[in-house]
């Protein structure tokens, strides 16, 4: 891996630091330079490549060049890559337009007709969707399975599972598995061992650490981290796949952009601090939440109560456990309702990981067609409530979310009432 050390740092403190001990402070410096290339009177920030070709000579016909069209290969993405690949200690980055165009170049480079890929229950909704509604149409098989365990998976593995895709933290349950167990009995069966590490990140969990063989992102979320640029990402230690992933990223066209790219590397740059900052912010509200007679449960990794708690000790780094809290308000949805109209100051929407405080209410905004029952198994009650915690003060996020509990329970009884009548 590519490091600036110009200063005196021993060589041991160097070693410990890369065998999987890394600390924030190690991060946060690889991230300030991650993917720069160049010396002496270069930019010291690289430029954006708009163009979408490239001369060649004529020595080059027929023989590989960096770079030739943009579909391909551009500069500004490989810049990219490169600094996605160093911040996760990996040999290869390949990025794409958005998070779930990444996944599609996965499961297109890994599975055919009669292949069969296993799916974590708890899964972004994007996944399943392109898992049971899009691929199933081509003969790829699914099964879907708790885990928590990585029993589980070992049961489900078949002769043709080629893929074992899960999440960690789920969402918006915040469930956490156990990456390293998973790998193990993925390995052991030849399969390749995916891992969705959109709400992390780098900076806290290293999946590719665990034994996992590709770090999946939708780069939309916290690394660029201002909501102005979509994007994903697959990093991975496994050349040979890398190679694979950029075919098929040529042959159906799902690269990232060259702005995208650029104004995700700048989000590189602060990512380790947004994170630090946005981790401490979630415990800060986590524990107030906690304490609040109108919140019935609260599920955050940094929590002492937190039922995986020495799991999320083990796989994420630095005590850090990133910005997404969520907790289930008394009340149902009337007070869901209440609530969410009567925030002043955090944004209701259905995204995560921007520098601002955002909420979302599962039940009726990202998890809305789902029927109530399959809802509730995945932990997904009425009253769950989601928050995205950004770079407020956290004291001003705390007085907001008090003020909109408080005029949520003042209003709940009238509301119930009116829910009860129009359910007759
Ligand atoms: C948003 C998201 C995706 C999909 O990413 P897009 O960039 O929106 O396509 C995948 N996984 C997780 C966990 C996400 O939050």
């Amino acid at each position: 891996m590519a490091r600036h050390d110009h200063h005196s740092v021993s060589s041991t403190d160097i070693n410990t630091r890369d065998a999987g001990n890394v600390t924030p402070l190690a991060l946060a410096t690889r991230a300030l330079r991650a993917g720069r290339q160049g010396g002496r009177g270069d930019a010291l920030v690289g430029g954006i490549v708009q163009s979408t070709t490239f001369l060649q000579d004529g020595d080059d016909v027929g023989s590989p060049v960096e770079f030739a069209y943009s579909r391909c290969s551009n500069p500004t993405v490989s810049e990219l890559e490169r600094a996605l690949a160093e911040l996760e200690g990996a040999e290869d980055c390949v990025t794409f337009s958005t998070g779930l165009g990444a996944e599609t170049a996965l499961m297109l480079t890994l599975l055919s007709a009669g292949d069969h890929v296993i799916l974590g229950s708890a899964i972004y909704g994007g996944t399943t969707r392109l898992v049971q509604q899009v691929l199933s149409r081509f003969g790829v098989e699914h099964t879907f399975v708790d885990a928590r365990d990585a029993e589980n998976v070992q049961r489900a593995l078949q002769p043709r599972t080629k893929l074992v895709f899960i999440e960690s933290p789920a969402n918006p349950t915040l469930v956490l598995t156990d990456i390293e167990a998973v790998a193990k009995v993925t390995r052991a069966a030849g399969a390749i061992l995916a891992v969705d590490n959109t709400f992390l990140t780098p900076i806290v969990q290293r999946p590719l650490d665990l034994g996992a063989d590709v770090s999946v992102y939708s780069t939309t979320k916290h690394i660029e981290g201002h909501s102005t640029a979509l994007g994903g990402a697959l990093v991975t230690r496994n050349t040979e796949l890398a190679d694979k992933l950029r075919f098929i990223r040529k042959s159906t066209g799902g690269i990232q952009s060259p702005l995208n790219a650029w104004l995700t590397t700048r989000g590189i740059r602060t990512l380790a601090l947004r994170i630090r900052e946005q981790s401490r912010n979630a415990l800060r509200i986590a524990r107030w939440l906690s304490t609040h007679d109108d919140v019935a449960k609260v599920h955050y990794p940094g929590l002492e109560r937190f039922p995986q708690r020495a799991l999320a000790l083990k796989q994420h780094i630095g005590d850090l456990h990133g910005g997404v809290v969520s907790f289930e308000l008394r009340g149902g949805v009337p007070a869901g309702r209440e609530f969410l109209r009567s925030l002043e100051l955090c944004s209701l929407v259905e995204h995560v990981g921007s520098v601002e405080t955002l909420v979302t209410h599962p039940a009726t905004m990202t998890h809305g067609d789902v029927p109530r029952h399959q809802r509730e198994a995945v932990g997904i009650t009425d009253g769950l409530v989601r928050l995205s915690v950004g770079l407020e003060d956290p004291v001003d996020v705390i007085s907001d979310l008090d003020q909109a509990i408080t005029r949520a329970h003042a209003k709940k009884a009238a509301e119930r009432e009116l829910a009860a009548a129009l359910a007759k």
